[in-house]
Protein backbone atom coordinates (compact mmCIF):
# COMPACT_ATOMS: atom_id res chain seq x y z
CA UNK A 1 0.00 0.00 0.00
CA UNK A 2 2.73 2.27 0.78
CA UNK A 3 4.59 1.24 -1.75
CA UNK A 4 1.96 2.13 -4.68
CA UNK A 5 1.26 5.12 -2.76
CA UNK A 6 4.99 6.35 -3.63
CA UNK A 7 4.57 5.29 -7.22
CA UNK A 8 1.99 7.46 -7.68
CA UNK A 9 3.36 10.27 -6.33
CA UNK A 10 6.77 9.75 -7.99
CA UNK A 11 4.29 9.33 -11.50
CA UNK A 12 2.38 12.37 -10.58
CA UNK A 13 5.40 14.23 -9.86
CA UNK A 14 7.51 13.31 -12.92
CA UNK A 15 4.45 13.95 -15.14
CA UNK A 16 3.59 17.92 -13.73
CA UNK A 17 8.08 17.82 -14.40
CA UNK A 18 7.22 16.91 -17.98
CA UNK A 19 3.85 19.48 -18.60
CA UNK A 20 6.07 22.13 -16.59
CA UNK A 21 9.14 21.62 -19.54
CA UNK A 22 6.63 21.62 -22.11
CA UNK A 23 5.25 24.96 -21.68
CA UNK A 24 8.40 26.49 -20.98
CA UNK A 25 10.03 25.04 -24.06
CA UNK A 26 6.61 26.89 -25.62
CA UNK A 27 7.08 30.15 -23.67
CA UNK A 28 10.64 30.11 -25.28
CA UNK A 29 9.42 29.60 -28.64
CA UNK A 30 7.00 32.00 -28.65
CA UNK A 31 9.37 34.96 -27.49
CA UNK A 32 12.04 34.27 -30.40
CA UNK A 33 8.76 34.03 -32.70
CA UNK A 34 8.28 37.59 -31.36
CA UNK A 35 11.59 38.98 -31.37
CA UNK A 36 11.71 38.34 -35.51
CA UNK A 37 8.56 40.13 -36.21
CA UNK A 38 8.08 43.84 -36.76
CA UNK A 39 5.97 44.82 -34.14
CA UNK A 40 3.22 47.10 -35.53
CA UNK A 41 1.89 49.88 -33.64
CA UNK A 42 -1.80 50.06 -32.28
CA UNK A 43 -3.51 52.69 -34.42
CA UNK A 44 -1.72 51.07 -37.69
CA UNK A 45 1.57 53.36 -37.38
CA UNK A 46 5.60 52.71 -37.58
CA UNK A 47 6.35 51.63 -34.19
CA UNK A 48 10.18 52.88 -33.09
CA UNK A 49 12.25 51.09 -31.19
CA UNK A 50 12.46 53.64 -28.26
CA UNK A 51 11.90 53.44 -24.80
CA UNK A 52 9.03 53.45 -24.75
CA UNK A 53 8.36 52.48 -28.10
CA UNK A 54 6.44 55.99 -30.40
CA UNK A 55 4.86 55.15 -33.00
CA UNK A 56 4.93 57.52 -35.87
CA UNK A 57 1.37 57.74 -37.95
CA UNK A 58 0.88 60.13 -40.76
CA UNK A 59 -3.13 61.40 -40.66
CA UNK A 60 -4.98 62.14 -43.55
CA UNK A 61 -4.43 65.52 -43.88
CA UNK A 62 -0.94 64.65 -43.63
CA UNK A 63 -0.20 65.81 -40.41
CA UNK A 64 1.68 63.24 -37.97
CA UNK A 65 1.11 62.17 -34.88
CA UNK A 66 3.28 59.99 -32.53
CA UNK A 67 2.04 58.29 -29.83
CA UNK A 68 3.88 56.33 -26.73
CA UNK A 69 3.44 53.00 -25.83
CA UNK A 70 5.13 50.44 -23.34
CA UNK A 71 6.66 46.84 -24.38
CA UNK A 72 3.16 45.30 -24.52
CA UNK A 73 1.71 47.97 -26.19
CA UNK A 74 0.05 49.86 -23.55
CA UNK A 75 -0.82 53.68 -23.99
CA UNK A 76 1.77 55.61 -22.50
CA UNK A 77 1.13 59.57 -22.00
CA UNK A 78 4.23 61.60 -23.66
CA UNK A 79 6.24 63.10 -21.35
CA UNK A 80 9.67 65.04 -21.99
CA UNK A 81 10.29 63.51 -24.97
CA UNK A 82 10.69 65.70 -28.28
CA UNK A 83 10.17 64.81 -31.71
CA UNK A 84 11.71 66.59 -34.85
CA UNK A 85 10.92 65.24 -38.10
CA UNK A 86 13.38 66.20 -41.13
CA UNK A 87 11.75 65.31 -44.74
CA UNK A 88 14.24 64.99 -47.63
CA UNK A 89 11.38 66.00 -50.39
CA UNK A 90 11.52 66.93 -53.69
CA UNK A 91 11.47 70.82 -52.91
CA UNK A 92 14.27 70.34 -50.62
CA UNK A 93 14.89 69.46 -46.98
CA UNK A 94 12.44 70.32 -44.74
CA UNK A 95 12.17 70.42 -41.28
CA UNK A 96 8.55 69.03 -38.95
CA UNK A 97 8.48 70.38 -35.28
CA UNK A 98 5.60 68.73 -32.86
CA UNK A 99 3.66 70.30 -30.42
CA UNK A 100 2.32 67.83 -26.86
CA UNK A 101 -1.39 67.71 -28.16
CA UNK A 102 -3.13 66.03 -24.55
CA UNK A 103 -1.31 62.69 -24.38
CA UNK A 104 0.33 63.18 -27.57
CA UNK A 105 2.75 64.64 -30.06
CA UNK A 106 1.03 66.70 -33.40
CA UNK A 107 3.32 68.23 -36.00
CA UNK A 108 2.82 71.58 -36.36
CA UNK A 109 2.57 71.67 -40.28
CA UNK A 110 2.04 68.71 -42.69
CA UNK A 111 4.58 66.86 -44.77
CA UNK A 112 5.89 68.14 -47.54
CA UNK A 113 3.94 66.77 -50.97
CA UNK A 114 4.11 63.51 -52.60
CA UNK A 115 5.96 60.33 -50.94
CA UNK A 116 8.67 57.91 -51.95
CA UNK A 117 10.99 60.70 -50.12
CA UNK A 118 13.56 59.88 -47.18
CA UNK A 119 12.21 61.22 -43.91
CA UNK A 120 14.09 60.90 -40.44
CA UNK A 121 12.63 60.44 -37.31
CA UNK A 122 14.52 62.22 -34.16
CA UNK A 123 13.36 61.68 -31.07
CA UNK A 124 15.04 62.53 -27.95
CA UNK A 125 14.40 61.47 -24.67
CA UNK A 126 14.23 65.05 -23.33
CA UNK A 127 14.82 68.32 -25.52
CA UNK A 128 18.63 68.40 -24.62
CA UNK A 129 19.23 64.63 -25.06
CA UNK A 130 20.96 63.15 -27.64
CA UNK A 131 18.56 61.81 -30.80
CA UNK A 132 17.51 58.43 -31.64
CA UNK A 133 17.38 58.38 -35.48
CA UNK A 134 15.10 56.19 -37.60
CA UNK A 135 15.64 56.83 -41.32
CA UNK A 136 12.72 55.42 -44.01
CA UNK A 137 11.44 56.01 -46.72
CA UNK A 138 7.81 57.68 -46.88
CA UNK A 139 5.58 55.37 -48.96
CA UNK A 140 2.13 55.68 -48.21
CA UNK A 141 0.51 52.79 -50.67
CA UNK A 142 -1.31 50.08 -48.61
CA UNK A 143 0.68 46.93 -48.05
CA UNK A 144 -1.64 44.23 -50.05
CA UNK A 145 -0.48 41.53 -47.18
CA UNK A 146 -0.73 43.51 -44.06
CA UNK A 147 -3.05 45.87 -44.99
CA UNK A 148 -1.21 48.74 -43.33
CA UNK A 149 0.78 51.70 -45.14
CA UNK A 150 3.96 50.39 -46.39
CA UNK A 151 5.88 53.33 -43.99
CA UNK A 152 4.52 51.08 -41.38
CA UNK A 153 4.32 47.68 -43.08
CA UNK A 154 4.91 44.33 -40.30
CA UNK A 155 5.20 41.86 -43.57
CA UNK A 156 8.82 39.84 -42.85
CA UNK A 157 10.29 40.87 -46.34
ZN1 LIG B 1 2.82 44.42 -45.06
Amino acid sequence: MKNSFRILTLAASLCAGLAFTAVAAERAGDQAEHAHKHKGGPNGGRLLETEPHAEFFVEKDRSVTIRFFSDDLKPVAVGEQTVTVLADAKEGKIKVEFDKSGDALKSKSPLPAGDGYNLVVQVRAKSDAKPQNFRFKLDLATCNECKRPEYACICEH
